[in-house]
């Protein structure tokens, strides 16, 4: 009996030594992943300018930070929902529907879970050419190939959304195709499609690549289909891709878009999305000199615009010690 009492607190001592021995390194290594887009988009960009942030006083909260290519926001979601991604971003339309169980969370329900961190860059819808294809306006595109965007890629819930309020079906193109962001300039210059579509802030690599290396040419995305979808839906907003912004477009484009934002769910800890915001907002000059297309930001907006789901409680907190929100 004694023998044993022994054996048993020497096991517990152990087991307590060994606690003790793992806790401070738990406690320095908690890894946080950015759900962002492709690699050639703005979300991927601007998700490293937050880990970088984040990283650099990882000292401090003992958070590492790291992004992940995905296949856009209703990805970025889904995957967030699922409780295998701690944060991710999505356009403000797809917050939206997935807060109201709408559109492409239909299907699945309202994601109650989701939480609004801060909003961050615009993103129009951006409409390209390829050169040889005489089109000047997206009527145009009838009859020809034209990339409607990945499934799980925010842009596709887009264009279906705007497909549906000018009464036209996927048939209406000759082909179209469902390739991901990082494919479709290669394709288009390739001669593979005439078009594609893409919600992106800007400037993107994305676009640099097809109007520098074929010419490629933006077009303007407007009409009274366009005009409704502004009118009646809370998201949307016209706004004007700069003229000579890229090379071979010294024009103007006139769209409409979102704002991308950042989401978490409520279940990932308020400490962790706390020190996200913190870095990004205590940084905040480092922070738009990362990327150009977060040039423009400005904290004020970046609280409110665009959100649609309750805020998390971490980001909330700092925002009250800023006196940002009541
Ligand atoms: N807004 C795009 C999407 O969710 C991604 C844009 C980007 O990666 O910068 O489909």
């Amino acid at each position: 009996m004694k023998f044993k009492l022994v054996l048993k607190s020497l096991a517990l001592a152990t087991a307590a030594s060994t606690a003790l021995l793992a806790a401070p390194a738990q406690a320095q290594q908690k890894f946080v992943t950015i759900g962002t887009g492709g690699v050639t988009g703005v979300y991927y960009a601007a998700g490293g300018a937050i880990c970088r942030l984040v990283n650099k006083d990882r000292a401090k909260h003992g958070i590492r930070c790291s992004v992940e290519s995905t296949g856009g926001s209703v990805f970025n979601v889904n995957t967030i929902k699922a409780g295998e991604l701690d944060l991710g971003f999505a356009q403000s339309d797809v917050q939206y529907n997935a807060v109201k169980g709408m559109n492409q969370f239909k299907d699945g329900g309202a994601v109650a879970d989701l939480r609004a961190v801060f909003a961050v860059h615009p993103e129009p819808f951006t409409v390209v050419a390829r050169k040889e294809a005489n089109i000047a306006k997206f009527e145009d595109f009838t009859g020809k190939r034209f990339n409607v965007g990945h499934p799980g890629s925010g842009t596709r819930a887009s264009m279906e959304e705007l497909l549906g309020a000018m009464g036209w079906k996927l048939n209406d193109f000759s082909l179209a195709s469902e390739l991901k962001a990082d494919e479709h300039g290669p394709a288009l210059c390739d001669g593979k499609i005439d078009g594609f579509f893409y919600g992106v802030g800007h400037p993107s690599a994305n676009i640099q690549d097809p109007t520098t290396s074929c010419g490629a040419k933006l077009v303007s995305l407007t009409g009274p289909a366009v005009d409704k979808l502004v009118a009646d839906k809370p998201y949307y907003a016209k706004v004007t891709i700069p003229a000579g912004l890229y090379p071979n477009n010294p024009q103007a484009t006139n769209t409409y878009g979102v704002l991308a934002t950042i989401v978490a769910s409520a279940k990932t800890p308020a400490d962790t999305i706390y020190a996200v915001t913190k870095a990004v907002f205590d940084n905040f000059d480092e922070f738009k000199k990362l990327h150009p297309a977060l040039a423009h930001l400005k904290p004020e907006d970046m609280v409110k615009n665009g959100l649609s789901a309750p805020l998390h409680d971490g980001a909330a907190r700092y925002y009250k010690e800023k006196g940002w929100i009541k």
